[in-house]
């Protein structure tokens, strides 16, 4: 008899929807939206149905394995588990605890996910990877200008006059936006869109504006130029409620709007329109993620960040630079289930340079890691190091559910269960400010275990168990603990499906940032903390003509990788239904120049590495551009950061991986 039960999509994902999952005998077999969600109302993308693929795929890793000889055999959970923590004790005895490194990445956006860091603050304090591949350089850039990084809530775009969707294609990664997007229209707001690439969304666009990739700083530079030029600046934002822009203004003195119209490929007369539209409250700017993923991406965002407060778009109604929805993630209780107290050690490597951290590091050396949540054989930059440096550990530990590019380095694979096999809350800091309740569904496949279970196995032998001995509904409301005044505990979400969080919806409304003067900075104070000048600075992308003449004129096509349309980064592509194959985007001058049509198969090189795969033209593209989605699997063609960089951004917290500059022929 089949039933239909709420439950919450647990991708790392914008829209964070509210789903529909039917059950036959004991078994998910398909999953759809839920309707009554007030963001998401019934609507969900192929990624989210095809988790009823994930959990029921034969490819599931369904008990613990351990390689021996170079084969995976399968053991029990009590060897698996016993020979982990002995291994944990002698290198905590021998090296101290920071020989383990943690590397994680944001698999699944669950409250409970959480317990990995208590478990590793509990055993003394592991080397951990800060900053992020994906969003880290706009992250740190948007805490220096505002204090934080906060978004408008959805419905806010109807009060917009313009929206200005920079380097995001939402049709594909944000689909409740694209849907927002075309009832702002309607309602009458213009859509502007910025973007290398001829997108699904540019395509709804009132205007498209190509770009140079790497130089949207340098846009929203002409823009504000042009802006004060006309004297259509918020004097009053300016004077009473910010800092540095005197800098601000020297810094834009050293490029001229021409010099600008050179690097960004965008006419003059197109940066004057902008600046016009700008002016012209409210203008609500959107974010995407690729334009950050730069050597120069702190500058950028920053770079946009001044251009929307000079504008006066910053806490108004229908404006806001919107990049990430941090207050959503900062609802949770989330250092009661992570005990920070208990560590007291401590080492760390920022996400992009874990590879060169595993090779390089002494005193202690890194002896074993732990992975969870995350594939970084995949989506690490420059796959080719990180495989150098994972194969080099003595102990490999990954906890998954598949045989991820990852798990098959591993020296113990441990099977997590996937998210309808136990009860979760989940929520992303990305976009909308719900967070969504998901029950378990079904009984955990063959042995397979929640982390929490796992982490509990592993506190127990190492003698940390009472940490750890809470039950599921305990660690809930721990998690939960900060929202009860405001009546939502996990007996309400269960009886709800859903709650609101108490976020501001229209952040910085009140002109109080949260920086160290409490007004927006132009120039920073926690950037000169950092051991920064707190300024913002004109950089170019560390790959250009313009920044290295002899590595463009040897690899002239600059690389995009953005997220793939049918897998949620690495997640789907084995789950398909067809063998996924790599392909080669390219702008219509590359084609031409090249001879390729589409369906040629091509190899894309340069000094890091090399990928073959099918080319397929992109119309309208900027020249000189190439995309390869990211996420794919070695043996369904390898991961386009074969040919990516380690390089930190800026402000060292972001990676660089879309700052690649390649070569591209016909093989
Ligand atoms: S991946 Fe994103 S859009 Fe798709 S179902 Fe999940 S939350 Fe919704």
């Amino acid at each position: 008899m089949a039933k239909v039960v709420h439950a919450a999509c647990p991708l790392n994902c914008w829209d964070s929807c509210g789903f529909k999952v039917t059950i036959e005998d004991g078994r998910v077999t398909k999953v759809e939206g839920d309707d009554e969600h007030p963001i998401t109302k019934g609507k969900i993308c192929g990624r989210g149905r095809m988790l009823e693929k994930r959990i029921n795929s034969g490819e599931r890793i369904l008990h613990p394995l351990k390689k021996i000889n170079g084969e995976f055999q399968q053991i029990s959970w009590e060897q698996a588990l016993d020979e982990i923590a002995i291994k944990l004790t002698e290198y905590k005895e021998q090296y101290g605890t920071t020989s383990v490194l943690h590397s994680h990445d944001y698999a699944n956006g669950g409250l409970l996910i959480n317990l990995d860091q208590r478990f590793f603050n509990c055993y003394g304090g592991v080397t951990e990877v800060t900053g992020s591949i994906c969003w880290g350089s706009g992250i740190e850039a948007q805490s220096w200008d505002f204090g934080d990084a906060y978004s408008h809530a959805p419905g806010d775009l109807m009060n917009s006059k313009s929206i200005v969707v920079w380097g995001r294609n939402v049709a594909r990664t944000n689909m409740h936006l694209y849907e927002e997007l075309k009832k702002a229209q309607k309602s009458g707001a213009k859509l502007y869109v910025i973007d290398p690439i001829y997108n699904a969304t540019a395509k709804i666009a009132d205007q498209y504006i190509s770009i140079k990739p790497g130089f949207d700083g340098f846009l929203a530079a002409g823009i504000i130029k042009e802006i004060v030029r006309l004297e259509l600046e918020d004097r009053e934002f300016i004077h009473n409620y910010s800092l540095g822009f005197e800098d601000l203004l020297s810094t834009l003195e050293k490029v001229s709007l021409t010099e600008i119209s050179q690097f960004t490929e965008i006419p003059e007369e197109t940066i004057t329109q902008l600046a016009r539209i700008y002016a012209e409250r409210p203008v609500a700017t959107m974010f995407g993620l690729g334009m950050q993923r730069y050597a120069n991406g702190g500058n950028t965002i920053r770079l946009i960040d001044a251009l929307v407060a000079v504008s006066g778009n910053v806490g108004i109604p229908g404006g806001g630079a919107n990049f990430a929805n941090r207050q959503v993630g900062q609802s949770f209780q989330i250092d009661t289930l992570t005990l920070s107290e208990r560590k007291t050690a401590s080492r760390s490597f920022t996400m992009m340079k874990q590879a060169e951290g595993i090779l390089t590091a002494k005193d202690p050396e890194i002896k074993m890691a732990f992975v969870t949540c995350g594939n970084p054989l995949t989506q690490l930059p420059d796959t080719n190091k990180a495989r150098t440096a994972f194969s080099s550990l003595e102990t490999l530990v990954v906890m998954d559910q598949f045989m991820t590019d990852t798990a098959e380095l591993a020296d113990y694979i441990l099977p997590v269960t996937s998210a309808f096999e136990t009860e979760d809350v989940y929520y992303a800091s990305m976009y909308h400010h719900f967070v969504n309740h998901g029950p378990k569904l079904v009984e955990p496949r063959g042995e397979a275990k929640t982390d929490e279970e796992i982490w509990r196995g592993l506190a127990n032998r190492l003698g940390f168990g009472e940490d750890f001995a809470y039950t599921r509904e305990e660690w809930l409301n721990l998690g939960l603990s900060s929202l009860k005044d405001y009546g939502i505990t996990i007996e309400h979400l269960r009886e709800n499906k859903f709650a609101e969080l108490p976020v501001d919806k229209i952040p910085w409304q009140n002109r109080k940032f949260k920086t160290p003067s409490k007004k927006y900075e132009f120039t920073s104070g926690l950037g000169k903390e950092a051991g920064f000048t707190g300024e913002i600075t004109l950089k170019m992308p560390a790959e250009s003509t313009w920044s290295n003449q002899s590595l463009a004129e040897k690899y002239p096509y600059s690389l995009l990788s953005i997220h793939p349309l049918r897998s949620n980064h690495s997640q789907h592509f084995h789950v398909l239904g067809t063998v996924p194959e790599v392909k080669v985007e390219v702008s219509e001058d590359i084609a031409n120049e090249k001879g390729l049509e589409n369906g040629d198969i091509v190899k894309v090189w340069n000094n890091r590495g090399n990928i073959h795969g099918k080319i397929s033209i992109l119309k309208m593209a900027h020249p000189k551009t190439i995309n390869i989605d990211e996420g794919m699997w070695r043996r369904f063609g390898g991961s386009v950061n074969q040919l990516t960089s380690d390089r930190e951004s800026d402000n060292k917290l972001g990676s660089t991986v879309f700052d690649c500059l390649v070569n591209i022929e016909k093989v």
